[in-house]
């Protein structure tokens, strides 16, 4: 029997907001690298007779990340309580949206692309809907490495409780673990342009949620599904999906048909496996109900458009801008994927006006220097670094090809392009009275490329700039050079 199933797939993505304070209090939003438990207060700490204050901010930026999404904003929208006990949610519930999330219906296009980063199909995924609401803290389980289960411990770290999230949540569109992967990135790429959220997922700003179902093709049924939690990189959300979609292709072929009823599973990273956590909760085991601390949210819609009018370029027609400037379609990724690449590029291009010659200073010599020299993008040189040695170069105080020795050793040394032209003596030799000597010395040197270009031959002058750049160690102005040669022999 040869089945013809399909794989269903939908994301549900949290995504950290960028703001300077959390979602209901006055705390700051940064919590990284700082010590457990001090970024916190009573409001956060779910203490009894605070009062939760919406963060404006955080409102702004869901809002401009809805209308980028293409989603419609409800103009009228509430938070509720999503209550469960854990304890990493110090008041027993979460601040959320249920039945009226703050925006709905919208879509994202995305592409597919091949391992040279050609795009071999278009996609869109529908967006279902996308709410706001806080974070929980961070539990780390210990064992203290005493007999099982006796002796171990969990240490509570509240500094992200309270953090602002979004929710974006997508329709089934998706059909494989690599449209998934394709999908978030262009998902993340879009949080990143309108700044609603670093979207660091090193720093687990961006997790995912992947529920997964199989169908046969033909059928237009949803079945039930495996719900796989707490992702938190793209590759551990295409490894499960890709893990979970055999495990179910094969409880098929076992039982003859899809899971009987909905299941929420873990992805263990280090196992690479799945693992049963609990049947699918409902909406009824949350007991929502409206929040009764806050205000309903109402957004005019003049207020909105303003909103709309100031969204900066999207990946989309980024994309097209980079690929405009003469970037192939790789490295048109390459720089829009890396935030300090990406503003590096853009002050270089500013000045010079020239897409090929940026991406030879940028991608080719500075990415070239800073990989040989295993340093990351924040080590080197920075954009106003780097554009005094494109000054020195356009200036003629050093030639191009000069320029990418300073570079190299701006890379290594971490000197400025000055310091290092001053110290190893590169001017470039533009003096009228030096190039002419030079000019001189290398005619009375080639008598032979001299009497060959009086027999017509152009190029054998092309030996005597030659010589001249030898002899002054490549510092003679070539351009200069060329000029007086042209002269003396006329
Ligand atoms: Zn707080």
């Amino acid at each position: 029997m040869s089945l013809n199933l399909e794989c269903i797939i939908g994301l549900e993505v949290h995504a950290q907001m960028s703001t300077k304070t959390k979602m209901f209090c006055g705390c700051d939003n940064d919590a990284w690298n700082k010590a457990p438990n001090v970024t916190v207060c009573p409001v956060c700490m779910g203490h009894p007779g605070t009062l939760p204050v919406v963060n404006a901010e955080a409102v702004t930026k869901a809002v401009r990340t809805s209308l980028a999404l293409g989603c419609t904003v409800a103009s009228d929208c509430h938070f509720d309580r999503k209550h469960y006990f854990y304890p990493d949610l110090p008041s027993g519930f979460q601040i959320s949206q249920y039945d009226f999330p703050l925006s709905k219906a919208g879509s994202v296009a995305y592409e597919l692309r091949d391992g040279s980063g050609n795009v071999t199909s278009e996609r869109v995924c529908r967006i279902t809907r996308l709410h706001m609401e806080n974070d929980a803290g961070k539990l780390t389980h210990r064992s203290t490495g005493l007999t099982a289960g006796r002796g171990s411990k969990t240490l509570c770290d509240y500094n992200r409780a309270g953090t602002p999230l979004m929710e974006i949540v997508t329709e089934p569109d998706l059909r494989s673990a690599a449209e998934a992967v394709a999908f978030a990135q262009e998902l993340r790429r879009i949080l990143i342009a309108v700044d609603a959220s670093e979207a660091d997922m090193f720093k687990g700003m961006m997790r995912f949620d992947a529920s997964i179902s199989l169908r046969e093709v033909g059928t237009e049924k949803l079945n039930p599904r495996s719900e796989i939690k707490n992702l938190n990189s793209f590759k551990s959300l295409e490894k499960a999906l890709q893990y979970e979609e055999k495990r179910l292709r094969s409880l098929w072929e076992k039982e003859g048909g899809p899971l009987k009823g909905s299941i929420t599973v873990g992805w263990m990273d280090e196992e690479e496996k799945t693992r049963l956590l609990r049947d699918k909760e409902t909406a009824d085991d949350y007991r929502y109900f409206p929040e009764p601390d806050i205000p309903p949210l109402h957004f005019a819609s003049k207020e909105l458009q303003a909103i709309k009018a100031q969204l900066p370029k999207l990946p989309k027609e980024l994309r097209d801008h980079y690929l405009s400037l003469g970037l192939d379609s790789k490295q048109a990724m390459q720089v829009m994927d890396d935030t300090a690449l990406r503003s590096v590029f853009d002050a270089i291009y500013t000045k010079t006006k020239d897409g090929k010659r940026t991406v030879s200073l940028v991608l080719t010599q500075l990415l070239g220097f800073l990989n040989a020299a295993n340093k990351a993008i924040g080590d080197g040189p920075d954009a106003t670094e780097l554009l005094e040695l494109v000054e020195a170069i356009d200036a003629g105080t050093i030639s191009g090809n000069a320029g990418k020795d300073v570079m190299e050793k701006m890379v290594a040394t971490g000197k400025s392009a000055k310091d290092i032209i001053a110290a190893e003596g590169m001017q470039q030799i533009s003096d009228d009275g030096v190039i002419e000597a030079l000019v001189k010395q290398a005619i009375a040197a080639n008598p032979k490329a001299i009497a060959s270009w009086k027999a017509g031959k152009e190029a054998a002058l092309g030996a005597i700039v030659g010589w001249v750049m030898k002899e002054s160690k490549g510092q003679a102005n070539p351009g200069k050079v060329n000029a007086m040669l042209k002269k003396q022999l006329s």
